[in-house]
């Protein structure tokens, strides 16, 4: 995986983005000059650095920074962390929620590291499906459990502004490994997601 350490601050880098928005402004038709746009160069560029900051930022270190020994071995749920990410085939935003659930062996990890972790997948360029499993993948190398399972639910604007899809439809991924493989744990994750409404 390219792996770049970019700073949000980096002006060089701001500097050179916003020099390719400009391009992309008047090869569009529109100029560049006028005032609504002096600074959009700039703001696109920022904006985009920040969109795409899961690049600089390490999933692993962050689960490892909280891991605390647990001794049960009940079902962890958390229901819908907000994220919002790139689509890397338009670079179109697709956003919506991710809940995971895994089963401690002997560890948990602090629930607000669960969150990071989905934000530093979903700011890149992505498709859905990959991140659903990069999330999974991650969480069930790093964590002592029996099973991780992920589901994340998104809209698509690559496909509500082009009209290919009903405009409030959503997309669904799943992955899971461990004790997740059986069908009635998933039914059970389901379950506790149900009662969380
Ligand atoms: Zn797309």
């Amino acid at each position: 995986m390219i792996k770049k350490f970019f700073d949000k601050d980096d002006q060089q880098l701001i500097a050179k983005l916003a020099e390719h928005y400009r391009a992309i402004i008047e090869l569009i038709g529109e100029d560049p000059d006028r005032e609504g746009l002096l600074k959009t160069p700039e703001r696109a560029a920022k904006a985009l650095i920040e969109n795409t900051m899961g690049y600089s930022q390490d999933a692993e270190a962050v689960v490892r920074s909280a891991i605390f020994e647990h001794p049960g071995s009940e079902i962890v749920v958390v229901k819908d962390i907000e994220f919002y990410s790139l689509c890397e085939h338009h670079i179109l935003p697709f956003f919506g929620t991710v809940s995971i659930g895994y089963i401690p062996d002997g560890s948990i990890v602090g629930l607000s590291k669960l969150a990071r972790v989905v934000e530093t997948y979903a700011r890149r360029l992505q498709v859905q499906e990959r991140m659903t499993d990069e999330i999974c993948q991650l969480l069930t190398r790093v964590l002592s459990s029996q099973g991780v399972i992920v589901v994340a639910k998104a809209q698509h604007m690559c496909m509500m502004m082009r009209g290919v899809e009903k405009q409030h439809s959503a997309t669904v991924t799943m992955q899971y490994s461990g004790a997740f493989q059986d069908v009635n744990m998933r039914a059970e994750f389901f379950r506790m997601l149900e009662a969380q409404k």
